[in-house]
C-alpha cells in the first residue's frame, strides 16, 4: 500500500472526493469520519472526469478502466482495490493522506454538509420524545434538517471508525470478514 504520497495536512483537510457508483457505502462513513465526499450515480465516465476536473476533486473509483482514463486525462484519480468497507477507508486514508476527524468533526452522511453540534433544544420536532430525552447533544444538518445523536448506530460506526484505523497502520482487523 502506499503511503502519504500528498504531503501536507491542510491539503488532506481541504480534499473533495469524487466516489464512483461502487463505492456508495464509503461515501456515508467518509462523511460522518469528517470528509468532503460526493457520489456520483449513474454518471458516464467521461462526465465524471469534468466534474472531478471542475471541481478539482480527486476521482476515487474501483474501476480499473476509469481510474487508466482519469491518468490519460490528466485527472488526479485514486483507485481502490479492496471490496471491503473497512479495507476501502484505510486505503483512502493512506493513499490519499486522509485525517479523519470523527468524531469531533462530521458531516450530513445523506448530503456532505459539515454537522453542527447542537444542544437539545435547537431539535425540538426533529426526533422523537424518547430520543429527545435520553440524550443530551445533538448532530444537526442545516441543508436537510436531520439530526443525528450517538443511538444504536453510534457502535457500529466507531467499530468501523477504529477498524479502518487500524488497518491503516498496517494492523488486521480482527473481527471483520473472519466468519
Ligand atoms: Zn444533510
Amino acid at each position: 500500500m502506499q503511503r502519504f504520497p500528498y504531503k501536507g495536512k491542510t491539503k488532506a483537510l481541504t480534499m473533495k472526493l469524487l466516489l464512483d457508483e461502487m463505492l456508495k457505502k464509503a461515501v456515508r462513513f467518509l462523511r460522518i469520519f469528517g470528509m468532503d465526499a460526493e457520489f456520483a450515480e449513474g454518471r458516464k465516465d467521461s462526465e465524471l472526469l469534468k466534474a472531478a476536473r471542475d471541481s478539482g476533486a480527486v476521482l476515487v473509483t474501483r474501476d480499473a478502466e476509469l481510474y487508466s482514463n482519469c491518468v490519460k486525462a490528466g485527472v488526479r484519480g485514486f483507485f481502490v482495490k479492496s471490496n471491503e468497507l473497512e479495507e476501502q477507508l484505510a486505503e483512502m486514508k493512506n493513499g490519499l493522506g486522509l485525517e479523519f476527524t470523527f468524531p469531533e468533526k462530521t458531516r450530513c452522511p445523506s448530503c456532505n454538509n459539515p454537522l453542527e453540534v447542537v444542544p437539545r433544544s435547537e431539535v425540538q420536532g426533529l426526533v422523537k420524545p424518547n430520543v429527545l430525552e435520553q440524550y443530551e447533544k445533538f448532530q444537526l444538518c442545516r441543508k436537510c434538517n436531520k439530526a443525528y445523536w450517538e443511538g444504536s448506530h453510534w457502535k457500529n460506526i466507531t467499530r468501523i471508525y477504529e477498524a479502518a484505523e487500524r488497518l491503516s497502520r498496517g494492523i488486521p482487523d480482527a473481527i471483520s470478514h473472519s466468519t
